[in-house]
């Protein structure tokens, strides 16, 4: 299968305008295999003590993303390589040390949990997953998967589970492109009727996202804004980020949330919605014209919003990662497995979470992609 620079509908445009971005961006050559540490370091007493998930820049952990799989059936270009291996079975966390860690986040102050993948509805207990979160949590729990498995009878029996919210990745219209960049056997057809049936099912906010390449689907930005307006719902643009298995991400490749709007407001100019949470990734805009739908730019590269940052992540073979760009992550399974009791487990989050970069850093030197893949970590 064809990688990124060798695919010659991939033709690379002019460098875009941000060239001060561009220019410091590192060419990226990591290891392969993430620092794996068995304990965080200890974190001040005051912090244990306060039985909460704070970072030592001062930011809350209200926010878990759990990766219940490594599994997808898609391979998209700038997520998966075809020849990706995955984690063995019995390494993956189960539904009840899943259900355990939900349980206990929950009394570090967590709100909010999303469950992720790879794509999550690939899991066989993906229902019990979700009703023993409901069971044992008060938390919001929220899926974002490709859509093409999703039926209305599934949504039904999740919503009935306790799933609120959905969020929906879809980055072209067009299934010849379609087909290239997610290297599956769906469609968009198939991801819009999944949206369809989100909607018939009332799971709202419906949440979709873009990935946008240049070259490659740079110029529908237009046309998926569309679906906002279409839907009434909220079409978000994530900019490219290095997050790749084939560690193909370069930034000639990377369209600015700005450029992004630009695309769009020449056809629908938007307005600001300006209430927009801290913690959020999006800003979000209205359509200037009244037209129902919102569009939401999540750019982690030209607009770092890792100040108000409160998300975790914890992997489907049980890693701890303080940051989507950790390069170190901490390893929960033997104490999952082990004797450990729910406080042991509770201070080894709080340990981790003080450990926190400031921020990804991809616009600075010292910046290194993380080994593990987005695939292997969850959105
Ligand atoms: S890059 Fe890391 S610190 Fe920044 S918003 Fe994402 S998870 Fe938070």
């Amino acid at each position: 299968m064809q990688t990124l620079n060798a695919n010659p509908n991939l033709a690379l445009h002019p460098a875009p305008t941000a060239a001060r971005v561009h220019a410091s961006l590192p060419q990226l050559h990591a290891p392969r295999n993430p620092a794996r540490e068995a304990s965080p370091p200890r974190a001040p007493d005051h912090v244990r003590a306060s039985r909460r998930m704070v970072d030592s820049h001062g930011r809350t952990i209200r926010d878990l993303r759990i990766s219940i799989t490594d599994r997808c059936n898609f391979r998209c270009v700038y997520c998966m390589e075809p020849d990706v291996l995955f984690s063995p079975r019995e390494s993956l966390l189960t539904l009840w040390e899943i259900i355990r860690v939900a349980r206990i986040a929950e009394n570090l102050g967590v709100r909010k949990i999303r469950l992720t993948g790879g794509e999550p509805t690939l899991h066989p207990e993906l229902t019990e997953i979700i009703a023993g979160i409901r069971g044992s949590t008060g938390v919001e729990i929220a899926l974002i998967t490709n859509a093409s498995r999703l039926s209305r009878a599934s949504l039904r029996t999740w919503k009935h589970a306790g799933l609120a919210r959905v969020t929906i990745s879809i980055d072209s219209l067009r299934a010849d492109r379609f087909a290239r960049l997610t290297r599956s056997a769906s469609s968009p057809e198939e991801v819009l009727a999944g949206v369809e049936a989100c909607l018939a099912e009332g799971l709202t906010p419906l949440k979709l996202n873009a990935v946008l390449i240049r070259g490659f689907n740079d110029d529908e930005a237009a046309d998926l804004a569309t679906l906002a307006r279409r839907f009434a719902i909220e079409m978000r643009f994530i900019e490219y980020m290095p997050l790749d298995s084939a560690h193909a991400w370069d930034a000639s490749k990377w369209v600015s949330a700005a450029e992004s709007r630009r695309a769009i407001e020449a056809r629908f100019p938007l307005v600001a919605c300006g209430d927009d949470e801290s913690s959020s990734t999006a800003r979000t805009f209205a359509f200037a014209d009244g037209a129902p739908g919102r569009i939401g730019f999540i750019a982690p590269v030209s607009s770092p919003f890792c100040g108000a940052c409160s998300r975790l992540r914890l992997t489907a073979d049980g890693k701890v990662r303080p940051c989507l760009f950790s390069t170190t992550e901490w390893d929960l399974l033997p104490l999952l497995r082990g004797s450990a009791c729910d406080e042991d487990i509770a201070d080894f989050l709080i340990d981790a979470t003080w450990t926190k970069q400031p921020g990804h850093g991809i616009a600075t030197p010292e910046f290194r992609q993380p080994p593990r893949p987005m695939s292997a970590i969850g959105g």
